[in-house]
């Protein structure tokens, strides 16, 4: 093993859980450090006290070598300066050579912290990682608008990315390593914050994650035209036990909630069944979606851009076919 370690951060969601896209972060990263001479794998863990058990067999099965823990009850909520303080300690201490956190709001909230303190490179929303000839991170996103991809090097140490949720899959076995607890007890006593979190308000409409967990996807997009395009859109999603997900072109019209737009500036979704209606195709729309298993489009337009993308598709007007599909499904 070499002495270069890839540290992962290991995101405590509101709930108490990992965040999922730990085990996406942790499966690319166990490829990259083939490459770096099978560089240490590493989380780190920022947490109230008394939740490292919990989290223990999902370390040892996705093949962490190390977990560097900081315990306070100060970390019960998410703070920028206290997490980014902890995770700066730990960053200085062990100098990791990459650093890979989830491009979840919390950690896009945090990445940026901390690269600009430790006066290093970020790549942020990574659609594809990989280590260079030269042995550095090559990191790729899109850029102009989705319109090329741009894979970017960082001249600093350590060098960063985020990667949004879904983008990577997880380890498809387990991966048992005897994994090495490392705690850390951050020193808090002469940090003074500017911010204190006084109440927590969920909102609602931001708490629509069933598109990240479903296995079909029915999305609509300006093709869909109108508010009846959608409710037959959303009858065939019941229909099939779909969730309903949407394009810029159908969210920017007030047909959906951004909450359901698939996309760059969306959400990314790796659904077992895609089924596009009335969506062209757009590139920003298609680095969401893409790494469906299969994907279905319907669209009037046989030269649509979406064919290109889709396993099967269905030239005919939406507004014909969702209702003849359902139909047949309830009988
Ligand atoms: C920086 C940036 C970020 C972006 N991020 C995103 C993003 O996250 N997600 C996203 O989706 N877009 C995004 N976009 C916008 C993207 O470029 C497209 O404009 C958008 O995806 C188009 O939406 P659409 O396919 O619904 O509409 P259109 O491109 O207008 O396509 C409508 C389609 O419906 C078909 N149609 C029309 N009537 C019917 C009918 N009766 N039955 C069947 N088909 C029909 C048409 O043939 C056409 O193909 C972004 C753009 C930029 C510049």
């Amino acid at each position: 093993m070499s002495n270069k370690t890839i540290l992962l951060y290991a995101e405590v969601t509101k709930e108490n859980y990992l965040h999922t896209v730990l085990f996406e972060l942790a499966n690319k990263a166990h490829e990259l450090a083939k490459s770096l001479d099978n560089a240490t794998i590493a989380a780190l863990l920022i947490t109230k006290p008394g939740m490292l058990n919990e989290f223990k067999e999902a370390f040892e099965n996705n093949g962490f070598d190390k977990v560097y823990i900081a315990e306070h009850e100060k970390f019960s909520n998410y703070s920028t300066e206290l997490y980014s303080k902890a995770a700066l300690d730990i960053i200085k201490e062990i100098q990791p050579e990459i650093i890979l956190i989830g491009a979840t709001t919390q950690g896009r909230d945090l990445a940026p912290r901390i690269s600009s303190s430790l006066h290093t490179g970020l790549t942020a929303d990574c659609i594809e990682l990989e280590i260079n000839e030269k042995g550095m991170l090559a990191a790729t996103r899109p850029t102009f608008g989705g319109k090329l991809m741009a894979t970017i090097l960082c001249k600093n140490k350590p060098q960063m990315a985020t990667v949004r949720p879904k983008v990577f899959k997880p380890l498809n076995e387990i991966l048992k390593k005897n994994t090495e607890y490392i705690l850390k007890t951050p020193d808090l006593s002469n940090l003074k914050t500017n911010v204190e979190l006084i109440k927590f308000t969920k909102n609602l409409t931001s708490c629509i994650n069933e598109l990240d967990s479903a296995e079909i996807i029915v999305a609509g997009g300006k093709g869909m035209k109108n508010e009846e395009g959608f409710r037959l859109l959303k009858e065939f999603a019941n229909t099939i036990g779909a969730a309903v997900g949407a394009s810029r072109g159908a969210v920017d019209m007030g047909l959906a909630a951004h909450e359901m737009q698939i996309g760059q500036t969306g959400k990314t979704v790796t659904p077992k069944l895609y089924i596009a209606c009335g969506i062209s195709g757009a590139i920003q729309h298609i680095v969401g979606m893409d790494g469906s298993d299969k994907v279905i489009a319907i669209n009037s337009d046989k030269n649509a851009p979406i064919f290109e993308n889709s396993d099967y598709g269905i030239v005919g007007d939406a507004f014909e076919i969702l209702p003849q599909l359902t139909k047949m499904l309830i009988k």
